[in-house]
Formats: structure tokens, sequence, C-alpha cells
């Protein structure tokens, strides 16, 4: 029992709630346990600057932030890092697959990420809550993204790591985002030493866990077709 009470192979319970921002063409508030983020998806639009414009599809510029009380101990500085340009890139590499960005040549599709509570897994919980947002958006996918981080601590393969978890001498973590219709996977991220039998289980235990996750997102978007 982990302890958080939940078996090993349980995701954290999840709340999801849609076009929570008015201004937006799509939002999401995403919450996986602890971690909870909120997303917004302004476009397809005009491209600024003009000069990164692509002439025959749209570009997904995606901004990931962590807000100054979204962590535990002291405040985070305000702002952009290093870690944040990075995972703003991890974001736009797993879902633009999904996305028929020829579509939309010549355009920009803005989508800002806010994280409001941090406890392990934000970048998964960012790439959630972002396809949500397109759905909603009307931008058109060939498949949703759905994602989630499944490790070890303890010697233990777990899903959905807690950062209690995450920070076990022995953990790694491995994030990992799919197209479930498609059964592609568009990231894969690992951190440590892992044997390659471990990495199999990682990678089973993820795909039945995304699989469960779409199920969620399916649920919740057919709820609200009506507002999309
Ligand atoms: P992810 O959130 O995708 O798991 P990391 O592995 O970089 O990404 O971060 C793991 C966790 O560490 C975060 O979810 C957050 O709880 C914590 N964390 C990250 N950056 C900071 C920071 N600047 N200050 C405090 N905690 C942080």
């Amino acid at each position: 029992m982990r302890l958080d009470k939940r078996a090993d192979d349980q995701l954290r319970p999840i709340k999801i709630q849609l076009n929570v921002i008015k201004q937006a063409l799509g939002s999401c508030y995403f919450e996986m346990g602890k971690t909870r983020v909120i997303a917004a998806t302004y476009g397809p639009q005009e491209v600024h600057p003009k000069h990164i414009e692509e002439s025959d599809k749209c570009i997904l510029m995606c901004n990931y932030n962590m807000l100054p009380f979204s962590v535990d101990g002291n405040r985070k500085k305000p702002g952009y890092d290093r870690r944040s340009v990075e995972i703003s890139k991890v974001v736009r590499e797993a879902l633009e697959p999904a996305v028929f960005t020829e579509e939309y040549p010549r355009c920009a599709i803005n989508i800002d990420m806010q994280i409001i509570q941090a406890d392990a897994g934000t970048r998964v919980a960012a790439i959630n809550a972002t396809s949500l947002c397109l759905c909603c958006a009307g931008i058109a996918m060939r498949d949703i993204v759905v994602s989630v981080a499944v490790g070890r601590a303890n010697k233990k393969i777990l899903v959905d790591l807690t950062k209690q978890e995450e920070d076990a001498d022995d953990a790694i973590d491995m994030p990992i985002a799919i197209m479930p219709r498609e059964k592609k996977i568009t990231l894969l991220q690992m951190d440590g030493i892992a044997s390659i039998d471990e990495i199999k289980e990682i990678i089973n235990k993820s795909f039945i866990a995304c699989d469960e996750l779409s199920k969620i997102h399916r649920a919740v978007l057919n709820k609200n077709i009506s507002n999309i």
C-alpha cells in the first residue's frame, strides 16, 4: 500500500473541468491528485513574429509555467526558466503528431499552461489539459493525447508517482504520452538507471494507465460536446 493508500497500478484521483476561461477558445482545468494545472488555447491566429510562420502548416506555441505558490517549501521565483522552456518544448512535441497542422497554414495555435499546484507529474498533467483544450477549441485532431508518469520507488513499479515517491533514493520516473487510438508514443523521457525488464514493465503499465485515462478524457468530452 502506498502512502496515499493507492494500489501500485492506480492513478491519482482525476478531476477535469472544460471551458473554464471565458475569453479562450478552449480551456481546461486538470487535476491529478495534488497536481493541478489550468490550460487555455487561442487561435488559429496570425503568427508573431511573422518570420517564424510556416507556409504549409500551423505552429503550436506552447508556454508552460509554474506559479510561485505552486511548489512546496519556498516560493518559486516567478517567470520562465530553463525547466519551463524544456517542458514547453516537450509538451509541443507530444501534442503535434495528433494535430492536423496542415489544416491551418501560416497560423499559430497558442497554448498557455499554468501549474497551480505541483506534486510531481506536472508535464503529464499539462499534456492531458492541453489535449482536452484543443478538443474544446474544435482544432482538427487525428487522436487525443493522454499522458502519465510511471516509475520505480522503493523497489516497486508505481503508476502516477507523487513528489514524495519521486524523492525515494532509488526513484526513476518515466513520463509518457500516447495517442491511444493509434497506440503510438509521442513522448518518452527517463532520468536514472533502470533494467530492460523494468523499462518493459513501466511501458506496459503506462499503456494500461493511458487506456484508463483515455476513457476518462472521452467521457468528459462526450458529456461536454454541446459546449464545444
Ligand atoms: P514533473 O513535474 O513533470 O514531474 P520534474 O521532474 O522537473 O517535472 O519535477 C518534479 C516535481 O518537482 C514537480 O512536479 C514539483 O513538485 C517539484 N518541483 C519542480 N520544480 C520545482 C521548484 N522550482 N521548486 C520546488 N519544487 C519544484
